[in-house]
């Protein structure tokens, strides 16, 4: 583990950067240019189709962080999402989907996967049962999360990139919430690693974009798909997933152990009925976390006694988190889930009380604190 820890350390700040560097800077520079002219190789660099030398260096730093051989960086994590989807369904084809799903990934399914000809099963990603029971000899892809949202449950995940295997299945697994630092999808065999770059790659807050990575000839597929939409993550938004990228290890690490100290106290408490973190032995999917997670993440929920009505008391006791409704920035977050509404493909969704945290990188003394003077303490 400690081999591991020092080697994505390193990565985060080296992975993906030329020695030496353009005009001797440590910096890889900005270029904003649209246009270019032809160069050596016939090649003209062109930014909608992400092939700008900025654009370029991103998707290098990005495959090496997911250990894969190639990535395109995109607009958001929903151009992630709905590229890899395109990439590997056409007309006609079945896609199982497993788990809960960001409200994002669930609306563009209820809302577009009937007009493109795509058909597609719920499952449980913890029950590798309920696949083979809808596997059919038109399904396509497979597609689950990580740590999926908003419940934070870990499903069979070397089940699922294995039975996507056997079936011939591409597939494809959402990220986000663990990030590479915790666990990287293409070492059990998935094909396409998307993210919401918004989140926690970048982590600061102040940029819409995300990433797919994937084997060389996969991601030309999607990048044909993102070309054609056009996609692409602007120069600009590049250098600073870039920069973001710098600093991933130490971010993440600092918010999954903020997320651990904030579960441990919650879950000795007595106002509070209920507390979900991989991370706690109590967690239903604690022993697959352990087995394949470099730490369990930023994100918990839980659920105080007294229902909705205490969670909106405690939401608003709170001082230190924002009460906001994203997660993996630098500043906690802290959201009532079920205020988002129903969730689009009539999944059971979070109830009232359940409140959802993304640790920050905050001192976890101050955090702990926070929800002490909250709870009354
Ligand atoms: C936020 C999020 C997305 C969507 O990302 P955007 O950058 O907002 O498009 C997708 N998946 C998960 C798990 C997310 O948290």
């Amino acid at each position: 583990m400690s081999d591991r820890r020092t080697r994505f350390e390193t990565l985060a700040v080296h992975g993906g950067e030329p020695r030496p560097g353009r005009g001797g800077s440590v910096v890889f520079p900005i270029y904003q240019g649209t246009v270019f002219e032809a160069d050596t190789g016939g090649e003209m660099p062109y930014i909608r189709l992400g092939t700008n030398p900025s654009q370029r260096h991103l998707h290098g730093r990005l495959a090496a962080l997911e250990g894969a051989e190639a990535a395109v960086a995109t607009a958001s994590g929903m151009a992630a999402i709905t590229a890899a989807l395109h990439s590997a369904l056409g007309a006609g084809d079945h896609l199982i989907a497993a788990g809960a799903f960001y409200g994002g990934t669930q609306q563009f399914l209820a809302e577009h996967a009937e007009r493109l000809g795509w058909t597609f099963d719920l499952v449980d990603p913890g029950d590798a049962e309920s696949w083979r029971k809808v596997v059919r000899p038109d399904t396509k892809a497979f597609l689950t999360e990580t740590i999926t949202n908003p419940d934070i449950r870990v499903g069979d995940l070397a089940g699922a990139a294995g039975f996507a295997r056997e079936h011939g299945l591409t597939s494809i697994i959402d990220n986000t919430l663990a990030t590479p630092v915790v666990f990287q999808p293409h070492t059990i065999g998935f094909d396409l690693v998307c993210h919401s770059a918004t989140k926690a790659l970048n982590g600061h807050s102040d940029l819409s974009a995300g990433a797919v990575t994937g084997s060389r000839a996969r991601i030309e597929r999607v990048a044909s798909v993102l070309n054609a939409y056009g996609a692409a993550l602007d120069p600009h938004g590049a250098f600073l997933l870039s920069r973001g990228l710098k600093t991933l290890a130490l971010r993440v690490r600092q918010q999954n152990a903020n997320a651990m100290a904030v579960a441990e106290y919650l879950a000795a408490h007595e106002r509070i009925a209920q507390v979900s973190y991989p991370g706690l032995a109590s967690h239903p999917d604690h022993d697959r976390a352990a087995a394949w997670f470099d730490g369990y993440g930023s994100v918990l929920s839980f659920r105080p006694v007294g229902g909705a009505e205490a969670a909106e008391v405690l939401v608003k006791s709170l001082r230190l988190p924002y009460a906001a409704s994203s997660l993996g920035g630098v500043e906690s977050l802290v959201t009532r889930p079920a205020a988002g509404g129903h969730p689009p493909l009539g999944l059971p969704g979070p109830s009232g009380a359940d409140i959802r945290f993304s640790a920050g990188i905050e001192g976890a003394a101050d955090l702990v604190a926070d929800f002490a003077q909250a709870l009354g303490d």
